[in-house]
């Protein structure tokens, strides 16, 4: 990832992407405390966009205001800064990457007079979990760890030391063969999944978890309003794992993962195994809204050389 051309902003200015470096002693590193975002630009009828940047914005804000760490730059500028990168680097589509972190002004665990840097970097990035999974569906295992307990680490904050959790939880997964991860809550109801929301649809209701150890994810607020609006009835509730074994469809949310379909969860076939009907429809509708093929919606979509 180091080693390529473009440009990243960084502290403020935008910076040929090789010279954005840090100190070894910088203290993110040391005690995984920052936050950050991930968030898409599609092309669009009229060039690229970024969507639902504000509200990406704000969560960015929002973890770090969890975290109390204070953010050297503003919402606006930030917007404008992100803007920026993905003109910057002739990007028509690509996946973008703010990063909030304490630098190496010094040491110890009260992070005192530490300056928060921001950096934001942008590539192409096609389907997370691959093209075919989008088709097909993906194999999805419950996982050995359990999501964060609200009382251990706070999961309104997009974080980065939240992702040791999802990275032991994914790594797990796919070394016994499976594609993705599905976190329960420590009381065994069913969280989310290493870096996605999740939905099951039975008897043409779509599910989905409380967010109390879950992000909350611009994904599944979107999905969710979406499903809304083809009058298709949202109910969000405590699940546990063995209801999604007898769901009729299962899909995953996220901005990298956009919606994905799940096949199977521990070995159990999750409907006809493939897509089902309202994954297909909820997917394809996601898809024309984030490209700029719908009316609807149009403060979703932020177009980067208006800008
Ligand atoms: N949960 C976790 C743990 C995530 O990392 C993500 C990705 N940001 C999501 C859910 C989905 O959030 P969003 O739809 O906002 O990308």
């Amino acid at each position: 990832m180091a080693d390529r051309d473009g440009f990243i902003w960084f502290d403020g200015k935008l910076l040929p992407w090789r010279e954005v470096t840090v100190h070894g002693l910088t203290h993110s590193l040391h005690y995984g405390m920052g936050v950050f975002e991930g968030e898409r630009a599609y092309n669009t009828p009229a060039g690229p966009a970024i969507f639902r940047l504000q509200e990406h914005t704000r969560r960015l804000f929002n973890s770090a205001k969890i975290l109390q760490m204070d953010m050297p730059f503003g919402e606006a500028e930030i917007n404008a800064a992100t803007c920026e990168v993905i003109r910057a680097n002739g990007l028509e589509s690509a996946y973008i990457r703010p990063l909030a972190f304490y630098g190496a002004e010094g040491m110890g665990l009260s992070a005192k007079g530490l300056k928060t840097h921001v950096l934001i970097a942008a590539w192409p990035w096609g389907a997370y979990l691959g093209q075919e999974a989008l088709e097909r569906g993906i194999r999805v295992k419950v996982s050995s760890f359990n999501r964060h307990h609200v009382n251990i680490h706070m999961v309104k904050a997009k974080a980065t030391g939240n992702y040791l959790n999802s990275m032991l939880a994914q790594r797990e997964a796919s070394a016994a063969g499976y594609d993705e991860a599905l976190l329960l809550d420590r009381e065994g109801y069913v969280a989310e999944g290493s870096g996605e929301n999740i939905f099951m649809v039975r008897d043409g209701v779509l599910y989905t978890p409380t967010l109390t150890s879950a992000l909350e994810g611009i994904t599944r607020d979107t999905v969710m309003r979406l499903a809304g609006e083809l009058g298709i009835r949202v109910v969000e509730k405590q699940l546990t794992r063995d209801e999604f074994y007898i769901a009729d469809e299962a899909f995953f949310t996220g901005t990298a993962a956009e919606v994905t379909p799940i096949r199977e969860i521990d070995g159990r076939v999750i409907g006809s195994g493939s897509r089902g009907p309202v994954t297909q429809r909820l997917q394809s509708l996601y898809f024309d809204q984030v490209t700029g093929k719908r009316k609807e919606h149009p403060e979703w979509l932020t177009y980067v050389n208006d800008v």
